[in-house]
């Protein structure tokens, strides 16, 4: 209940700002949407914040199943498999449910895991963190900021500058090539 409140207290304060022609900070929005995902997700519940897709069949006609096991069920490809393991070409990844931009081609590097890793994301409200405790270990599970859907999971043995490893699925990211 309180959780409702701080939301509709949050939609209230966007609604304020967007009548008065401005755009509320990214960092607001961010923390719009892991409210709603974190209010879903303590009711059980993993539907979307986003207002596109309102239940989870609408993801199920959306996605292939594969997609679907991965982004709406928490699953992992298995490594060596993914489309974009190996990609090297310039551009952007995209989210492969909602098309939120997630990572760029820039911060990708061979980790040898088998999955694409990043030492970064887009931009630090492209992707939400949240603690995994599944399969009897904790681990940090990387969602879209946009849409929640699961994309992989964050590890601290990546590279520098940041020492961070995104480890990511394949068939949650749709790629951009540069223009
Ligand atoms: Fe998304």
């Amino acid at each position: 209940m309180r959780n409702l409140s701080i939301i509709i207290l949050i939609i209230i304060a966007i609604s304020i700002w967007e009548t008065v022609d401005k755009t509320p900070p990214e960092g607001l929005k961010a923390m719009v949407a892991d409210s709603l995902i974190q209010n879903d997700t303590e009711k059980g519940n993993t539907s979307m914040s986003d207002k596109s897709f309102s239940c989870e069949e609408d993801w199920k006609s959306k996605l292939t199943p594969e997609q679907y096991s991965v982004l709406r069920e928490k699953g992992t490809e298995r490594a060596f498999t993914g489309k974009y393991t190996y990609n090297k070409e310039s551009g952007i990844y995209k989210c492969a449910a909602c098309g939120n931009e997630l990572f760029s081609s820039e911060t990708k590097y061979d980790s040898g895991s088998g999955w694409p890793s990043f030492w970064n994301a887009y931009k630090s409200e492209s992707v939400i963190e949240r603690t995994d405790n599944s399969h009897f270990m904790t681990r940090t599970e990387i969602i879209c900021s946009k849409c929640g859907s699961h994309l992989g999971h964050l590890f601290d043995d990546g590279p520098n500058p940041s020492g961070m490893r995104y480890c990511i699925n394949s068939i949650a990211l749709d790629f951009e090539p540069k223009k």
